[in-house]
């Protein structure tokens, strides 16, 4: 055993469970072409006033949970990415992007990177997947990321999924009721927890989405947003509502949800699974027209996006048996080399077979016969071809189906033609 261990709250993923994560990568990446999607990849690093910006100061992120440093004495603070959407805002912005075609669909798998106390369903390093609709403000814009998130696990076959769903308003509606807000928590400061105390003057919406039971009377007692929304709002929260329904998505109005970050307005929605235990969000978004603004864009760009963690969509379908036990798909052929002296030919026998699109292994142990059989079965390959002395004087092979046991002797281009008949190798995603 290695002396040294994986960083607490990063994971390795070794290749049983890279076919789960390709698969679940190919159905996000398929759907996201089905909906007009185009993916982007941003660095892993951004300046931090990036992330201060956009995010907001006040935020957990932003003020305990970024991995920031400084690569050049006195030069400026980079920041391991906590999220997308500001990478893809900032690219999309810097590029201008918007000039060239006013609607601008993205999409994402990626490493994000936040210092959290790693638990289950917690780490430091992890990936989502997720969308930036930027440049469309319409209800169907909201409603396409939606739906779009939806399809994908409809596809994947995820059950038990609750899609939680708010609207916040425009600013002004939440500027007038931030201010209610305060009025009414301002009597009980005292007997506001920590967290919701630091909250109070910056953020005092994101109390509302305090976890903690002591807070909950005082929660339920505050006034309520809805009450606070203009006409623009509540019409454009029901159009929204109503395509989600059209396309028969089962949704719950929650007048709590508010989300994390400070750049939502409008819709917000949340999807949670009974799979995840304490750690249940499984994802989420909104719309974030004000992004923009915050970083630096003469007007506001109407933007609407979700994302989705990578690692707890795997578990959930994990528990849930989505992905079939299957043996690994094995090479088509193994090049059992009968006598070591003539491994030098079989291994360029293999690069032939190779550059004929044919999956090709041979034993580097250069371990006995018996032991490359073995092998070749272990790895469920679907043949072997015999390579020794007689072969290479005569040219002809013997390729034995490991399956059936049943043997046909071949030149070498035969074998070739042969093997490419056969089903193609790669077929195998799940
Ligand atoms: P957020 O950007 O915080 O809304 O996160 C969106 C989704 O990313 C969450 O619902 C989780 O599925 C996933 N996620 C967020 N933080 C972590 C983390 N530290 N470890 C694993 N997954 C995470």
């Amino acid at each position: 055993m290695s002396h040294y261990q994986v960083v607490k709250g990063a994971r390795d993923i070794f290749p049983d469970e890279m076919v789960q994560w390709k698969y679940v990568e190919e159905v996000v990446s398929r759907l996201a072409v089905t909906y007009g999607f185009s993916e982007i990849r941003t660095p892993v690093f951004e300046y931090t006033e990036l992330f201060q910006r956009s995010i907001g100061a006040s935020t957990d992120i932003v003020g305990k949970e970024m991995f920031s440093f400084q690569p050049d004495p006195g030069g400026r603070s980079i920041t391991l990415r906590p999220e997308m959407t500001a990478g893809v805002m900032r690219a999309v912005l810097q590029k201008n992007l918007l000039a060239a075609s006013p609607v601008q669909k993205l999409y994402y798998i990626s490493e994000l990177f936040r210092k959290e106390r790693p638990q289950a369903g917690r780490q430091r390093q992890f990936s989502q997947f997720g969308a930036e609709l930027l440049g469309a403000s319409s209800p169907a814009a909201v409603a396409e990321v939606i739906i779009f998130m939806m399809h994908v696990f409809e596809s994947l076959g995820l059950k038990g999924l609750r899609l939680r769903i708010n609207t916040l308003g425009n600013r002004d509606d939440r500027q007038k009721y931030r201010e209610a807000l305060r009025a009414y928590l301002a009597p009980s400061f005292d007997r506001l927890d920590e967290a919701s105390r630091e909250r109070f003057e910056k953020n005092p919406l994101r109390i509302l989405d305090s976890k903690n039971p002591e807070m909950q009377d005082i929660v339920a007692g505050a006034p309520k947003l809805r009450d606070y929304l203009s006409s623009d709002a509540v019409d454009d929260f029901e159009k929204v509502l109503a395509y989600l329904s059209g396309r028969g998505i089962d949704f719950q109005i929650d007048h709590l949800l508010v989300r994390g970050l400070d750049y939502y307005s409008y819709t917000a929605f949340e999807v949670t699974s009974s799979e995840l235990g304490a750690q249940d969000a499984l994802g989420g978004g909104g719309r974030y027209d004000s992004l923009a603004l915050e970083l630096g864009s003469p007007s506001e760009v109407p933007a609407a996006g979700f994302a989705v963690g990578m690692e707890r969509l795997l578990i959930a379908m994990q528990k849930q048996g989505l992905f079939q036990q299957q043996a690994p798909e094995g090479p088509s052929v193994f090049v059992v080399v009968q006598q070591p002296e003539h491994f030098d030919r079989a291994f360029e026998i293999a690069g032939k077979l190779r550059r004929s699109g044919i999956s090709t292994v041979i034993d580097l142990a250069r371990r006995s016969m018996k032991a490359q059989l073995r092998e070749a079965n272990r790895m469920h390959a679907a043949s072997a071809l015999f390579v020794g002395g007689d072969e290479l004087a005569s040219g002809l092979y013997a390729l034995k189906n490991l399956v059936s046991s049943s043997q046909e002797t071949f030149s070498l281009d035969g074998v070739v033609t042969f093997l490419q008949q056969q089903t193609p190798v790669n077929g195998n995603l799940r």
